[in-house]
């Protein structure tokens, strides 16, 4: 590829320098027309002086017939005074002459000039003056004189085309270099905008990796890439603290739900304990073991509620792993059966055993799933079912549907409900990101998310998730 001038400059001084180039190309355009014309003025003015010589020379050559005929009366004077012209004019054009013919052709011009002056001067002494000389001399001047005048034609020829030329093709050649400099210009341009465009759409996929400007150039797109870089880290940053926002919210909605679910155990373990301080004398070494066992396993139980919550409610670091679908959703579950108790919704799984593992990150998948049903849950809240169903879908996908038979969403809604603080919920009761969130986090994982509903009938949520080759049951194997 051709590099342009000043390639480190700014767009702005590329442009000023075009401006400037085409200008001065302009100027020295004019001033060299200009120029060309002035001389074309003198060749033309000396022209008609060259074509008053040879018309002199063509007329004294008319009298010297007429007088060699005895034609006419003041023949002699005529000659006399037409050589005379021709004399002033080859003094005036002297230098011009010398330079059209060789030294060898206007000297024997001259002498040609003299003879012919010579064999004139017979008449003047009443002699015959000589025909042939007459002739041979003057046919000699005639010869040199519209030699000189052809060659004089042709060099005004050459400078018309000279003219022409750079009247016509100069100026055709610096706009098609105009235009090409433009075009190379708006074209490096407008490759680099449609670069920050595409990463532009990669941010709105959720995807804040920065973008590489491959040009030394340091003109305004590469300042707009920096600015555009530092929004992609920043937004990332941001969209980080949001999910965690959001997942905080999505346990806020369900507190009582778990509060629920601890009160059960601790309940079990303070009746157990309470049993034990009672009647700790009257019960026996393997009855006092067995209360002893219960309460290590309600303790057990709470543990794990807390171990689950506190798991899923940390912000850890990314962790790219192969995940099982039927482990996804049943830890997920976990974290909202009281929630569902409580809202008397129940809730049915088909994940059949072959189905093969989805990589990804576990925490972030099982926010996917608990948005959903979180969102599944606050649309029946007279109760109902969430029905979910995995399957193998080609071209290499996990399919996974969570179904609800809910309020629905109306037609001319579906498309909103993705956008990043859409909700029809009550202030306090949603923040209108889970759905955002979701996409953002599948789109991530290299999947896609289809919704059908049906109002007052239910909604279902499909999630793609890229196939890996291994199937569940074959680690729990
Ligand atoms: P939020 O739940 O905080 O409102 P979301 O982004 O999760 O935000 O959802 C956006 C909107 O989509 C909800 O306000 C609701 O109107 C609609 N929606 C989401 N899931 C369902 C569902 N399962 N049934 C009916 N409407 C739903």
């Amino acid at each position: 590829m051709i590099k342009l001038p000043c390639a480190d400059c700014t767009i702005a001084e590329r442009l000023k320098l075009l401006n400037a180039s085409t200008f001065a190309f302009i100027i020295v355009l004019v001033v060299s027309n200009y120029g060309q014309l002035l001389s074309l003025e003198k060749k033309i003015i000396t022209l008609q002086q060259f074509q008053g010589f040879v018309e002199d020379v063509l007329e004294l050559r008319r009298y010297e017939k007429d007088f060699l005929l005895d034609v006419g009366t003041n023949n002699i004077e005529m000659i006399h005074k037409y050589l005379a012209r021709i004399t002033v004019t080859v003094e005036r054009l002297d230098s011009q002459l010398k330079k059209l013919s060789s030294p060898e052709d206007y000297r024997t011009f001259i002498e040609a000039m003299q003879h012919y002056r010579i064999c004139m001067k017979s008449s003047e002494r009443g002699s015959i003056v000589s025909g042939e000389c007459l002739h041979r001399y003057g046919r000699i001047m005639v010869e040199y004189a519209t030699a000189v005048l052809e060659k004089k034609k042709a060099g005004l020829e050459i400078n018309l085309k000279t003219i022409l030329y750079t009247f016509t093709i100069v100026p055709a050649a610096l706009v098609v270099l105009m235009i090409w400099g433009l075009f190379s210009q708006t074209r490096s341009v407008l490759n680099r905008i449609a670069f920050v465009q595409k990463a532009t759409q990669d941010i709105l996929r959720g995807d804040f990796t920065p973008i590489q400007d491959t040009t030394s150039t340091r003109d305004e797109i590469h300042g707009l890439i920096q600015s555009f870089n530092k929004m992609a880290m920043e937004l990332d940053t941001k969209t980080h603290e949001l999910i965690q926002a959001e997942k905080l919210a999505a346990i806020g909605t369900f507190s009582s739900g778990i509060a629920h679910e601890l009160n059960n155990p601790l309940n079990n373990i303070s009746l157990s304990a309470d049993m034990l301080l009672e009647d700790l004398d009257l019960l026996s070494r393997d009855e006092i073991k067995e209360i002893l066992q219960d309460i290590l396993v309600q303790t057990d139980r709470a543990g794990a509620i807390v171990r689950n919550l506190l798991d899923f409610s940390r912000d850890k670091e990314a962790q790219v792993q192969e995940i099982g679908v039927r482990d996804l959703i049943k830890r997920t579950i976990k974290l909202i059966e009281n929630e569902l108790r409580l809202n008397h919704i129940h809730i049915d799984t088909w994940i059949p055993d072959n189905l093969p593992r989805i990589l990804g990150d576990f925490q972030k998948l099982q926010q996917v799933f608990l948005n959903l049903f979180v969102n599944a849950i606050q649309a029946m809240p007279d109760g109902g079912l969430i029905y979910i169903d995995a399957r193998y879908e080609e071209p290499g996908y996990v399919r996974i549907d969570v179904s609800d038979t809910g309020e629905g969403i109306p037609q001319d809604m579906i498309k909103k409900i993705f956008d990043p603080f859409f909700t029809t919920k009550e202030v306090g009761a949603g923040t209108g990101l889970g759905l955002s969130i979701i996409y953002g986090i599948v789109q991530k994982h290299g999947g896609y998310i289809e919704v059908s509903s049906k109002l007052k009938q239910g909604t279902t949520f499909s999630i793609y998730l890229p196939a890996v080759g291994r199937k569940e049951d074959e680690t729990e194997a």
